[in-house]
């Protein structure tokens, strides 16, 4: 139904190995713990889990822990979280670039020893001075030709913690006129007084990424190491690196376009800003893109894969991807595999009157209209139901084929009932409607008329109560973040959560946290993870039933 999209580096691969110069290919997945996956990093996750599986290799997960102020366990731990939920397992045990700090540390001293590297003094303002620009070829600092023992003893002292934060920096000696400012010689080490997640008071300097990220993939054997193109600039240094040192394996850097979504952020600082701010209920928001917010929302992991395939993957940006797609692509998972049940968002009595108090009678329906392996649910019925405020119009226009004064409609499994009166309550208000029910019409045609509309319903003595949260976009414009200097908090949309008190069919009553649901022509709905216990009911609406996006 849908196809795949082209992912030029899966046919690269598949080229490379064709042609017998590729053995076991290696991936990594190298998240920085400074916050949750979001959708983004779904799509690096499928890319790089997704080549490994395909062509029996490896992907690694990694953390690129090089700037312990940011990151912290707990991230750690989610990010592990949501990339086993999204199905895929990482070959070995999870691996950290600070696993690699000794190393690193003696190929700086090996940099240095071949004079390929220097502690400089110059303040970050001067650095940056020095550096030029894109028309203007930089200076030398004056610290760039110190001896190699001098080197080597600053450096040592900077990690023992003799010099504050700022005060010195370790950097490569490669080309100040560099007509790409990434080999003007780089920092490799800065000084941070900061306690690391991994290493505790160990280090009291950290190399950035461009020193650790082709080291710790060479240390891997990882053979493709795939990065969104903000990074080909890098390639250069990543080459340089690995030229330059002793590292056992050459990897590759291969660099794709990211993911961008309209009425989406997919930036981890902007999310935790909205987290921070207490914008949104934490990182597992159902408005959030993030992955955990998405399993909350009631997205499946199959959903999520099937999405990251139908975009494919480009070197070219590709522009806004539609979120309609992803919507495609949860309910076209929903409609398979979600049972069905009857559940009224906005209650609305109804009393039939000429049902005998004491009537009972029960329908056994299918769990769902194509799966005899989702068996039948039971579903009561009597004298007094509720029914959708929507699914009546005191005055309608023409075309409204659902309930209205002296108007007939079908009860969804049930019979024809006809609206006979409309009750109003002080306020003017409908409060209430006598219907009376045509028992002839149980499974079949009422005689000598037609009536169009079918609406769901549920019985009033037997309904569960429950509470639904109906999400829209967490933005209001297609691409909150356009305007870099603008706050894209501005466009925060006032309705993106709105909280109803619902009556569900008795076969909800024991909903789990994380079943999913079809309510019939109300949309897809997830019970709560962590709200849909001990009793309580608690559902988020996932997606509506309308496919906006054409297949
Ligand atoms: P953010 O900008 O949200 O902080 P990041 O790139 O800094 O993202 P990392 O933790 O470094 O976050 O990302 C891990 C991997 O996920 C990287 O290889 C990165 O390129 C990839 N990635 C991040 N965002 C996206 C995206 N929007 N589309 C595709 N890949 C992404
Ligand atoms: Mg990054
Ligand atoms: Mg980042």
């Amino acid at each position: 139904e849908t196809t795949s999209a082209p992912n030029f580096i899966r046919n690269q691969i598949s080229e490379e190995i064709e042609a017998g110069r590729q053995g076991k290919i290696v991936t990594r997945f190298p998240p920085e713990p400074n916050g949750f996956l979001h959708i983004g990093h779904a799509k690096s996750i499928c890319l790089n889990f997704g080549l490994a599986e395909q062509f029996g290799g490896d992907c690694h997960l990694r953390f690129d822990d090089t700037n312990p102020a940011k990151e912290e366990q707990a991230y750690i731990d989610a990010i592990k979280e949501d990339v086993s939920w999204l199905g895929y397992e990482w070959a070995g045990d999870v691996r950290f670039a600070s696993d690699y700090f000794d190393t690193l540390y003696e190929w700086a001293q090996h940099l240095i020893r071949e004079g390929k590297a220097y502690v400089d003094d110059l303040s970050p303002e001067e650095m940056r001075e020095y550096r030029g620009t894109l028309t203007e070829a930089g200076t030398p600092s004056p610290y760039r030709e110190r001896g190699v023992e001098e080197n080597l003893d600053l450096l040592e002292r900077m990690r023992t913690g003799e010099f504050a934060e700022g005060e010195k920096v370790l950097r490569a000696k490669i080309d100040m006129a560099a007509p790409n400012i990434n080999l003007r010689d780089p920092i490799l080490y800065r000084i941070r007084h900061a306690s690391h997640h991994q290493t505790g008071d160990t280090w009291k300097i950290y190399p950035s990424y461009d020193f650790t990220h082709g080291q710790s993939d060479a240390l891997e054997g990882v053979t493709h190491s795939v990065c969104t193109l903000e990074f080909e600039d890098h390639r250069p240094l990543y080459e340089w690196f690995l030229d330059n040192l002793p590292v056992p394996a050459k990897p590759r850097q291969i660099e794709f376009a990211r993911l961008n979504l309209n009425y989406t952020l997919t930036s981890k600082r902007k999310l935790k800003l909205l987290v921070d701010e207490n914008i949104v209920d934490g990182w597992d928001d159902p408005r959030l893109p993030t992955l955990s917010g998405m399993r909350r929302r009631g997205y499946t992991p199959a959903s999520i894969r099937k999405f990251c395939e139908m975009i494919g993957v480009t070197r070219a940006d590709g522009g806004l991807v539609d979120i309609a797609m992803l919507y495609h692509a949860i309910r076209s998972d929903l409609e398979d595999n979600a049972p069905r049940a009857m559940c009224v968002l906005k209650p609305l009595k109804v009393v039939l009157t000429n049902v005998a108090e004491d009537f009972a009678e029960t329908y056994r329906v299918a769990g769902h209209p194509a799966r005899e392996d989702m068996g039948v649910r039971e579903i009561p019925f009597s004298r007094e139901l509720y029914i959708d405020r929507d699914d009546f119009m005191e005055e309608p226009p023409k075309k409204f084929f659902r309930l209205a004064p002296g108007k007939e409609v079908r009860l969804r499994n049930s019979y024809v009932i006809r609206c006979d009166e409309v009750i109003k309550d002080e306020a003017g208000e409908v409060s209430e409607l006598r219907c009376s029910v045509d028992f002839d019409t149980l499974g079949k045609n009422p005689e000598g008329r037609k009536v169009k509309g079918v609406i769901h319903w549920v019985s009033a003595a037997q309904a569960v109560p429950m509470e639904v949260r109906l999400y829209d976009n967490l933005f209001t414009v297609e691409q909150p973040d356009k305007d870099k200097d603008a706050d894209f908090l501005e466009h925060l949309n006032p309705e993106s959560l709105t909280v109803v008190q619902a009556m569900g069919e008795p076969s909800l009553a024991d909903a789990a946290p994380e079943s999913r649901f079809q309510f019939e022509r109300v949309g897809y709905f997830c019970a709560d993870r962590h709200a849909c216990r001990d009793g309580k009911l608690v559902f988020n609406r996932t997606v509506g039933l309308k496919d906006g996006w054409a297949k």
